[in-house]
């Protein structure tokens, strides 16, 4: 007999909705993951009552009614609107593309003049069909806009020239001929009050985050059901496999670390790009006044910098005025084994790996692979929810 019903490995948003649904099913689950906190890489740390974005900036946004009714049951979200700035060799644009960028760049006024100024700019260019990143680009906003706010920050970001990446990468931005600088088409947008560790902990319900392989204390009761959380454990022996001391605590597993590592990369390694931070403390109140500031120009090394506070209009819990920030500056690299995998390179070349490996996992009796690493997709957050709650409702009914 399975001590639990679930074992989810990973304690991000896509294994903590699975295990809250499972146990309000009634199902025992336990939780692992390998670093020593729960909430994956929405993970949020306290410093200086500043909740920094330890794995990179999450601004929660949807147009998903039932994903957005269910995140409210774990977390109040303030009125955030991402806004980002481009800096581009120092001079600065409005994100996303919108009137007051389409002003500053061409100095035109009206939406007619803009639209006129890119369609002149993509008629030049003789695209008709868009094949790839640098064309979907140029037909959207023009050369100019291309060239200073876009192929920099693409390339440092993603590492290949914009013509050999997918056009699809560029659509997730908006361009608007009007003057509304809000990033995100969504409905809904905002950050959790108090963080994102927290509301995930909301998700664990509350089970206490113990450290190591003492398994069997500290389950957190969900109805009929339970939830035990235990950080700081591998899934993988020392030769890369499943470890199967784990899978045999539990019927069946939710996996979502990545798919070709589970399988021990036999088909070959699919391409991640992976982040680096560089963080720090500033004892000064106001950094650079916005949470984030996107470098466009393929001079400076870093793609953004993030300040903190910003997400939560740089006052503490209490609603008082922080004195200090923190800023962290993101460098992008080609994913190598040993990094964290951040970004599912969603080319033509790791589709087809992909779906071979896919093949694999569906063979793969009593596991189910989910997120944004199981299922090797560029997935925001309400995505994996979504993605999550719909293997609910077919693995739980
Ligand atoms: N992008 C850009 N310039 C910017 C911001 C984004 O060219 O200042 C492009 C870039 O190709 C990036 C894509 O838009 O990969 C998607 O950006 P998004 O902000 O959605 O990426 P994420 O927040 O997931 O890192």
């Amino acid at each position: 007999m399975s001590k639990y019903d679930y074992l989810v490995v990973g304690a991000g948003l896509y294994g903590a909705v699975f295990a809250q649904e499972a146990a309000k099913h009634g199902k025992s689950v336990l939780v692992i993951d390998r670093r020593p906190n729960i909430a994956g890489n929405v993970y949020t740390e306290d410093v200086e009552k500043i909740h920094v974005h330890k794995y990179g900036a999450h601004i929660f946004h949807t147009n998903d009614e039932k994903v957005w009714n269910y995140i409210q049951k774990f977390a109040t979200f303030n009125r955030f609107t991402n806004s980002p700035v481009a800096n581009f060799h120092g001079e600065l644009y409005s994100l996303p593309f919108n009137m007051y960028t389409f002003n500053k760049m061409w100095g035109v006024v009206t939406p007619e003049e803009a639209a006129e100024k890119i369609e002149a700019q993509r008629r030049e260019a003789g695209i008709k069909e868009p094949k790839n990143l640098e064309e979907q680009a140029i037909s959207l906003v023009g050369t100019d806009i291309y060239e200073k706010l876009i192929k920099g920050y693409t390339e440092k970001q993603w590492g290949r020239p914009c013509t050999e990446l997918p056009a699809f990468i560029i659509k997730r931005l908006p361009v608007r001929l009007t003057f509304d600088n809000n990033y995100f088409n969504a409905l809904y947008q905002g950050i959790p009050v108090g963080g994102y560790t927290k509301m995930v902990a909301n998700m664990l319900a509350g089970a206490s985050v113990q450290s190591g392989e003492d398994f069997g204390t500290g389950a957190a009761s969900v109805g009929t059901g339970s939830i035990e959380v235990h950080v700081g454990v591998d899934f993988f022996d020392a030769e890369g496999a499943p470890r199967k001391d784990l899978m045999e605590l539990a019927g069946k597993v939710v996996y979502t670390g990545a798919i070709d590592a589970y399988f021990g990369y036999k088909l070959g390694y699919l391409e991640y790009r992976s982040v680096r931070f560089e963080t720090e403390l500033l004892d000064k109140p106001n950094f650079q006044g916005n949470a984030a500031v996107n470098y466009t120009d393929r001079e400076t090394p870093w793609t953004r910098i993030i300040e903190h506070k910003w997400f939560e209009f740089g006052k503490d819990d209490e609603g008082n005025d922080i004195p200090k920030t923190v800023i962290s500056r993101e460098f992008s690299s080609e994913w190598k084994p040993g990094d964290e995998p951040y970004y599912p390179v969603n080319d033509e070349k790791n589709g087809n790996l992909y779906a071979e490996y896919k093949k694999l996992a569906d063979a793969e009796s009593g596991v189910i692979f989910g997120g944004r690493l199981g299922e090797y997709k560029y997935y925001d957050m309400d995505k994996v929810i979504a993605s999550a709650l719909d293997m609910c409702e077919k693995e739980l009914g």
